[in-house]
């Protein structure tokens, strides 16, 4: 039972690309970087090449550990602090930018995750969560838990990814129904964590601040948004 309708109505999303990790030795530039609005709020994933452009154009700026700022001249005067990466470009070293603040976007974002095939893909991991088995997407259906003919709705707790033998076994009938276990009870994803993990990247030093602070307030450019300052759980 599919619910491919549930994606039809809005299939854009502002998540970043999904589980697309560089292989190795690709460099330092496809690594990611942690972008924050003008808030100091997480709002996107990209590579350390856009942020470097970002930063190059002067619509971004670096933030460091103790929440200080730079744009790239700065950044590059800077040097390397103990244990930070080297970014190596003409001249010196500068450390690679993992954190950086967009300085002219106050959009807060988006704090709950929009309903679509592709989000519940990787809610579950593009998993069976019937059995288990971890599959491309061609490979998996949208399953209803209690099916729609039993009233089951298109919602984030009704929702789970199956793959066809399971799909097929399950039928028009419940787990309890069809006799197949429920992994586990499928819910709606938090914004934060599931933006890391959506992403499909492994999350960097740096940015544990960032996703972690119960209130975050920066001491070099207090937030302007106070009402934004709300936990944000480091999942
Ligand atoms: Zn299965």
């Amino acid at each position: 039972m599919n619910a491919a309708d549930a994606s039809s109505r809005g299939e854009e999303t502002d998540l970043p690309s999904p589980a697309v990790e560089p292989p190795r030795g690709r460099g330092v530039l496809q690594s990611k970087s942690l972008v924050l609005n003008r808030s100091y709020l997480p709002i996107h994933i990209t590579s350390v090449r856009r942020a470097c452009v970002l930063l190059y154009q002067g619509i971004a700026r670096v933030v460091d550990e103790a929440y200080q700022t730079f744009d790239l001249p700065e950044w590059c005067e800077r040097g390397l602090g103990p244990g930070e990466e080297p970014l190596g470009l003409v001249g010196r070293a500068m450390a690679v930018p993992r954190v950086i603040a967009l300085t002219h976007f106050d959009r807060v974002p988006r704090r709950s995750v929009r309903f679509t095939r592709h989000n519940v893909y990787a809610r579950d991991a593009n998993t069976c969560q019937y059995c288990g088995r971890r599959l491309p997407r061609h490979q998996l259906n949208l399953d209803h838990v209690v099916p729609r003919s039993q009233g089951g709705q298109s919602t984030w707790e009704n929702i789970v990814c199956s793959c066809q033998a399971c799909n097929r076994r399950k039928g028009g009938r419940t787990p309890e129904q069809s006799g197949i276990r429920l992994l586990r009870r499928p819910t709606r994803p938090a914004w934060t964590p599931f933006l890391v993990h959506a992403a499909g990247v492994q999350r960097y030093r740096e940015w544990c601040a960032f996703l972690s602070l119960p209130e975050p307030a920066p001491r070099a450019e207090p937030p302007r948004t106070a009402s934004a300052t709300s936990a944000i759980p480091c999942g």
